[in-house]
């Protein structure tokens, strides 16, 4: 039972304490293993942001190059007010750079007097090109190139990509606009490319209004909140490139890059949570394996602790229960184990056997000896007078029952106080052992001796009749006579006899009848039966 609840509680605590152990461990691993995986989101995002950066300015380096180099054009400044072969001449620069630079659309150019100046391309009627986004927006960056300008063409909707810059003559006057257009399936194929692992990573694009000037419509509040953040940043600090967390409660990371000659902001964000889930993911199968472990542990362990420790103990618990119960124990079924608290629980089931027996032996050593001396004389060992009273009431009780008879012979050693007087109480109490010898060899088996009083005897010598009684009390008297007592003394002894006599006889009274004819013995000089 102690054992079985030991061990529950063994176990239990051993799975605890390394539970707890392990959840303090994985706190710190996973806090760690955040901070480096953030480090890491946090590479992975600039990297990707630089390249797209860097690719975006070598894509569009050569639309600034041809729109400065064009636009100086003095033909193609002049191109409606021209005559025909002028004209002719103009649109052939136009075709030259349209063909020689990759993924360019068209090269075009509208004038105030909204005349359109293209290669291949027929506008709809009422086409008024000072009023289309390209051209305003070389008007607004005037006299510099546009940042570019993302719009839907006319026929076909679809989405192009201009960049554009004023033409003007050497007095000043604008003639016109001058536009270069880019599909910008490319450059969104690039922006929507995955990078790292990440699922929620994004890339757009944002002008110095806060404008997302990709297609993603989602990203338009994100796109202003995003610029406020980086003009903070770089409010202080005039840097190109950094990092910068946005969203509610910053939970998505960021990197952002300026393009040179556009004024635009290339942007990379990812979800914090994509960083954190699968490390949360990690610690919680990590955890769930680590309890199997803890309960594999917890279970080895208690078996362990319960077979080399518990168990003996359990059993040596048992074993020394039985002793004490006085019980066998010699059952060696199950042996200790080899180990030390095998040895230990051995020797202490031994010694409580040893000290528990040897406790039993005294103990009933001093039983037999209170037994004893309760019904024994402790000097002579005959029986006592309180023995001899029990004895008298059976015999009693026996003779009115039966119809027997019975004798008592009471005597008293003659002047015993002198021997007491003369050799000292050591030697009175000799002779009272002699005497109590003498008795006891001299009686018959049946006859019961007891010491009744200091120096006097009582015999009780049952379905005995007054001769014999007489005759052996007259023995006794002889035999004490004639022996010589230590030192060489000599005693006599006076007896009183007493029959029992079945129709008045109460036992005090055949007693007091012994007495009477014992000091009758004494008044008539001593040594002698009075019956
Ligand atoms: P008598 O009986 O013949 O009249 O003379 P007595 O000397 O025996 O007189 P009494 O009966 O008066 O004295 C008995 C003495 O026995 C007194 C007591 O000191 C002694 N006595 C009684 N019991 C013991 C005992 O156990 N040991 C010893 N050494 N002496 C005892
Ligand atoms: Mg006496
Ligand atoms: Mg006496």
């Amino acid at each position: 039972m102690i054992q079985k609840e030991l061990r529950k509680t063994l176990f239990y605590r051993i799975v605890l304490l390394s539970i707890t152990g392990f959840v303090i461990i994985i706190f710190l691993f996973s806090y760690l293993l955040y901070r480096y995986e953030l480090n890491n989101a946090e590479k992975s995002l600039a990297q990707r942001n630089e390249t797209i950066s860097y690719f975006l300015s070598s894509y569009f380096s050569k639309f600034y190059m041809s729109v400065d180099l064009l636009s100086r054009d003095k033909t193609i400044i002049l191109a409606p007010w021209l005559d025909e072969a002028h004209r002719q001449e103009a649109l052939e620069k136009l075709l030259l750079f349209q063909k020689s630079i990759p993924n360019v659309h068209y090269i075009y150019a509208g004038y105030i007097n909204k005349y359109l100046l293209i290669n291949g391309y027929v506008p709809p009627i009422d086409f008024d090109p000072t009023v289309r986004p390209w051209y305003l927006a070389a008007l607004r960056s005037a006299p510099r190139t546009s940042e570019g300008v993302l719009y839907r063409e006319i026929k076909t909707k679809e989405p192009l990509f201009s960049i554009s810059r004023v033409l003007q003559e050497e007095n000043g006057t604008i003639t016109g606009v001058l536009a270069i257009d880019a599909s910008v399936r490319d450059v969104k194929k690039l922006l929507e490319m995955k990078f790292g692992d990440y699922r929620t990573g994004k890339n757009f694009i944002l002008n110095m209004n806060g404008d997302v000037i990709t297609f993603d419509e989602k990203n338009r509040a994100l796109g202003k909140e995003i610029l406020q953040k980086i003009k903070n940043i770089i409010g202080t600090k005039r840097e190109i490139h950094g990092s910068l967390d946005f969203g509610d409660g910053n939970d998505i990371l960021a990197h952002y890059s300026f393009l040179d000659n556009l004024d635009w902001i290339i942007v990379t964000t990812v979800d914090r949570s994509e960083i954190l889930y699968p490390l949360l993911k990690k610690a919680l199968s990590f955890f769930v394996l680590f309890i199997i472990y803890a309960v594999f542990l917890g279970k080895f362990l208690s078996n362990v602790i319960s077979r080399e420790i518990l168990r003996p103990l359990g059993r040596l618990n048992r074993q020394v229960e039985q002793i004490v119960r006085g019980e066998n124990t010699s059952d060696k079924a199950s042996t200790y184990p080899s180990t030390e608290i095998g040895s230990i629980a051995e020797n202490i089931e031994h010694l409580t056997a040893n000290k528990l027996y040897r406790k039993n032996r005294e103990l009933k050593q001093i039983n037999r000896k209170l037994q004893e001396l309760s019904s024994h004389d402790e000097l002579t060992e005959l029986f006592n007078r309180r023995r001899m009273a029990e004895e008298l009431r059976r015999e009693y009780e026996s003779a009115l029952r039966y119809g027997t008879n019975f004798s008592l012979i009471l005597f008293d050693i003659d002047f015993f106080k002198q021997i007491n007087d003369r050799y000292g109480h050591q030697v009175g109490d000799e002779i009272l052992k002699e005497i109590a010898g003498l008795l006891k060899s001299s009686t018959r088996k049946t006859d019961i001796v007891a010491r009744w009083g200091g120096e006097e005897f009582l015999i009780l010598c049952p379905q005995s009749d007054v001769f014999g009684a007489l005759r052996f009390a007259e023995s006794l008297r002889i035999l004490v006579q004639n022996h010589v007592f230590s030192r060489k003394i000599h005693m006599t002894i006076s007896l009183g006899i007493a029959h029992f006599n079945q129709d008045k006889d109460t036992i005090e009274e055949v007693i007091n009848r012994a007495d009477i004819n014992m000091y009758k013995a004494k008044r008539k000089g001593r040594n002698q039966v009075v019956s």
